[in-house]
């Protein structure tokens, strides 16, 4: 671990002179500067596939222009000894009126950007070697359609003319020729399409269409350049985090032809089946056509398989090249071909997309045919699969009635009767109905109808609210912040964008990974692999590949692992399935539950108690369920550990909504029947009201004022683990106190902690430690650590509450007011709640572990954020050598794979080996 206060490690920038390289140049480690498919074509043309030749203008060339407004000066003159080298090759040149050479000039960024950038084919074509192209040929409508194709593409990306007038004239022609399709379309119409399209540039761009070919090249080349920084791929670079300076390459490809006729077609194939991961190839084919044709689904393709009938020589050559491919990149590959007059020609090939399935057995896959060792197969899958796998999903081929869409809180598929308060959610459930809890934002009283329900629905509030962090701890469907539904908790009703009312008992789905919602019953399949991760060896079916894959991988990652991974769990349940999980103890268990629903009326006399009697009698009642509560979850847990956080929430959440108890008031003095209990309420609860109660009267500060509170829950931990201890169990607690600003407030309440905890030993005649430690979730804590680590035997970092008081952000509100405006502008990718700010937040955690430790060298370390199920947060927690993560118990194997993952890639081989 290095010093996180020490920051000179800046990157040094390295020149590079060089802008153009042939595709026999590169190889697939240069994606940086030849971008993804630039550096596969190299790749391609390296193992001596047959690719056609060509050259890749460099991702520092679109910089340069991108940076200055110009191309750089040298890069004219290496195009130019690029393109006489690619003459050379084809023996054709661009531009000859007797056999044009024609070529395309696509874009190629490090990262696939699909259908962002700009391509413009044909490039090469004039009024004079169009003529050479049909007598070559042989195909008058080839050749013009080609051109017409230049000209539509050319002058929409190059000059930036709107692309409809283009389309329009097209369709003008079609409905003269009484046409259905292009294809349809004669030589002759073409012809005259391209006399069109000419005055179409003319009048929309003030020029001519350029009849020189290098300048058609020249031109291309800048637009695909510029094509980097159009709306679309901005939008696209922000949402899936593509850095905005990297810039695109530029392919130039001699063009070969798939729709010269029925010796000719075009193609797209995968080494296995990206969708299942069966193995086998995988494909579609369409016979004469191009590219294009496949892509727009204008005609209907071919299995792959049914080539081998057409052109048996083609297929076999192309299933070798396959196999090459798989065996070189050693994972599934995804390539373009097209046959021209039965030449094979490989247009593409990179490392293909796939879905969640496909990519535990592809591993698997190929980690049994040992083209990749065990450490790698768990770099080809991630998190956020293993989680797709875990919940149950919509049937696919189910029809659905879309509503409305919000934020998908917390994955998974629920369908049941929306009931629009908790104790009707409640009492549906018991009667046996399947219920989704709607409301406009959910409070702590809502538990119990959450627990009951199978989705929450809220039409407020985001990731971090209330009903989706519980949500998620509970594992239950989620979808929060639908805005666009109306919903009116008095009427029991909500209405649709469309107007359709939806009234309680109504059924309604929900799709907690989309945030989708839906009217009626979706068809929902249920998930294999949760089964299996739940050690029921007789629910795992051995022939399903999924799950043999997900088993395999996990006890890798497990072996691999160096963080532990502890769940966040505050009932007995939720504690047996974490440890099921694989959770290897509790890291945060929240007790504010523990205090309402019938025993808030207790926490309310402890309050308002006017004497010590009346005090201790209504805390003497409270003893015994705490100790209930704590017994059951350490038996749970027995032989690990389970911190238990002292009570956190604001003061005032244990007593009557301030609202409904002045309107009582106020309605008994008008009728004259005086109520002193609820007058004195009424005082006592407006004492209490605060304005700002995440940053009030809550955590340790709260202990500090009633410090019969704490007292009661160390005495009911100490009692319970007494208790545990005599029938020769192994409890073993951990006291976290929440929000902690300064190390007195610890000390205070160690000092009371540790009085407490040898009373119990010596009236059980036992010896009992229990070790008490603090959250670090204010930033003066962070700064402070080195102090507060001298008093606090661990840290457990509370990464909500220093995320929000690190930004300054109030977490109920924020992500529905303005964090949309916040993603939008780029301001950060990912909302900070859901994956560590590393520069920020990860910063404090960073600086106080380090610092912590430097005090108590001994000292436990872990984060019981919500960022401790994250994949992302979990890689930065393992970098800075943090001791565990915790998260709710259905994240535990999300986490574990996470944890096996950051320690198993290439550079922590390399830096622990
Ligand atoms: C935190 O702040 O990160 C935390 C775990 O506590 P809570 O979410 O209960 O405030
Ligand atoms: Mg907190």
């Amino acid at each position: 671990m290095t010093d996180p206060r020490d920051r000179s490690d800046e990157l040094e920038g390295r020149p590079v002179q060089q802008y153009v390289f042939d595709f026999s140049q590169g190889s697939k480690d240069d994606k940086d500067l030849l971008g993804g498919k630039g550096a596969n074509l190299a790749e391609m043309t390296r193992l001596g596939l047959p690719v056609p030749p060509g050259f890749t203008i460099t991702t520092a060339a679109c910089r340069h222009y991108l940076d200055t407004g110009a191309e750089p000066e040298s890069l004219a003159q290496e195009v130019g000894a690029h393109l006489a080298a690619l003459q050379e090759k084809t023996g054709k040149r661009l531009g000859d009126p007797e056999d044009p050479l024609l070529v395309s000039v696509r874009s190629g960024a490090k990262h696939s950007m699909p259908g962002m950038m700009e391509t413009v084919l044909n490039v090469g074509l004039t009024d004079i070697s169009v003529i050479g192209l049909a007598a070559r040929s042989g195909d008058n409508r080839f050749a013009w359609d080609s051109y017409r194709r230049l000209i539509q593409m050319f002058g929409k990306t190059v000059l930036g003319i709107d692309g409809e007038i283009f389309d329009e004239r097209l369709e003008a022609r079609k409905k003269a020729r009484q046409a259905e399709a292009d294809v349809e379309l004669e030589a002759g119409d073409l012809r005259m399409l391209v006399e069109e399209f000419k005055d179409i540039v003319l009048v929309e761009s003030g020029r001519d269409f350029p009849q020189d070919p290098r300048q058609q090249l020249d031109l291309a080349i800048r637009a695909v350049f510029e094509s980097w920084n159009t709306e679309r791929a901005r939008i696209y670079r922000r949402q899936e985090r593509i850095p905005d300076e990297l810039g695109t390459a530029v392919n130039v490809c001699a063009m070969v032809f798939g729709n010269l006729g029925p010796d000719s077609g075009t193609g797209v194939a995968f080494t296995r089946d990206p969708a299942t991961g069966e193995q086998g190839v995988y494909g579609d084919y369409l016979s004469n056509a191009q590219g294009e044709d496949v892509v727009a689904g204008i005609r209907n393709t071919l299995p792959l398989a049914d080539l081998e009938h057409l052109d048996q020589a083609s297929y076999d050559e192309l299933l070798n090249i396959m196999a090459t491919l798989e065996r070189h990149y050693r994972d599934l590959c995804d390539i373009e071909f097209t046959i021209e007059r039965g030449k094979l020609w490989m247009l593409q090939t990179r490392v293909g997309k796939r879905t969640a399935a496909a990519a535990f057995r592809i591993a698997g896959q190929l980690a049994d045919e040992g083209l990749i060792d065990e450490d790698e197969a768990l770099q080809r899958v991630t998190g956020e699969q293993l989680a797709r796998l875990m919940f149950p999903q919509f049937d696919p081929a189910a029809p659905r009635d879309l509503v409305a869409r919000g934020m998908g809180a917390s994955p998974g598929a629920a369908v049941g009767k929306a009931a629009f308060d908790s104790a009707t959610a409640v009492a549906w459930s018991d009667a046996g109905d399947d219920v989704i809890l709607v409301r406009r934002e959910t409070n702590p009283d809502d538990l119990r109808g959450m627990v009951a329900s199978r989705g929450v629905l809220t039409s407020r509030g985001g990731k971090t609210s209330h009903a989706a962090v519980v949500a998620r701890g509970m594992g239950r469907t989620c979808v929060v912040g639908v805005e666009a539904l109306r919903v009116d908790p008095g009427e029991r009703a909500f209405t649709t964008p469309d107007g359709t009312r939806v009234v309680e008992g109504d059924v309604i789905s929900i799709d907690g990974g989309t945030g989708e919602v839906y009217l009626g019953e979706v068809p929902v399949v249920p998930s294999a692999v949760v089964d299996a991760l739940h050690g029921d060896d007789a629910a795992i079916d051995q022939d399903d590949e999924v799950v043999t894959a997900v088993l395999r991988l996990m006890k890798h990652a497990d072996g691999r692992r160096r963080l532990g991974v502890r769940a966040n769990a505050d009932t007995p349940d939720d504690a047996r399935r974490a440890r099921q999980l694989g959770a290897g103890g509790i890291g945060l268990c929240r007790t504010e539950h523990m205090f309402l629903g019938p025993r808030r009326k207790v926490v309310e006399r402890v309050i308002l108690a006017r004497t010590d009697e009346q005090r201790t009698e209504a805390l003497d009642e409270l003893r015994p369920v705490q100790r209930a509560d704590f017994t059951e979850i350490l038996e749970a847990m027995d032989g690990l550990p389970v911190t238990i956080r002292l009570l956190d929430p604001p003061l005032h959440e244990f007593l009557p909504d301030l609202t409904d108890l002045s309107v009582r008031v106020a309605v008994a003095e008008a009728t004259g029947q005086h109520d002193t209990e609820a007058a004195e309420l009424l005082a006592e609860v407006r004492r209490l009201d605060e304005t700002n109660p995440m940053l009030g009267m809550r955590g340790v500060r709260l202990g500090l004022v009633i410090p019969e509170l704490f007292a009661l829950q160390v005495r009911a931990i100490a009692e319970a683990t007494a208790d545990l201890r005599q029938q020769g169990r192994d409890p073993r607690p951990e006291i976290m106190v929440p929000l902690v600003a300064a190390v007195q407030e610890l000390e205070s309440v160690r000092e009371m902690a540790l009085t407490t905890i040898a009373d119990v030993a010596r009236a059980h005649r036992i010896e009992l430690s229990i070790p008490i430690g603090t959250m670090i979730e204010l930033p003066r804590a962070a700064m402070t650590a080195h102090q507060i680590a001298e008093v606090a035997e661990f840290f457990s970092f509370g990464t909500n509450d220093l995320t929000q008081t690190t930004w300054g952000f109030s977490r109920d509100d924020v992500e529905a007011a303005f964090f949309p405006a916040y993603l939008e502008k780029g301001i950060f990718g990912v909302s900070p709640f859901e994956s560590i700010d590393e520069e920020g937040v990860g910063r404090l955690v960073s600086i106080a572990a380090w610092e912590g430790k430097e005090s108590r060298t001994d000292l436990k370390v872990g984060v019981c954020g919500e960022h401790g199920g994250d994949p992302a947060s979990i890689h930065f927690f393992e970098k800075i050598l943090l001791d565990y993560v915790s998260c709710s118990p259905f994240r535990v194997p999300v986490a574990r794979l996470e944890a096996g993952r950051a320690r198993s890639d290439a550079g922590q081989r390399e830096a622990s080996g």
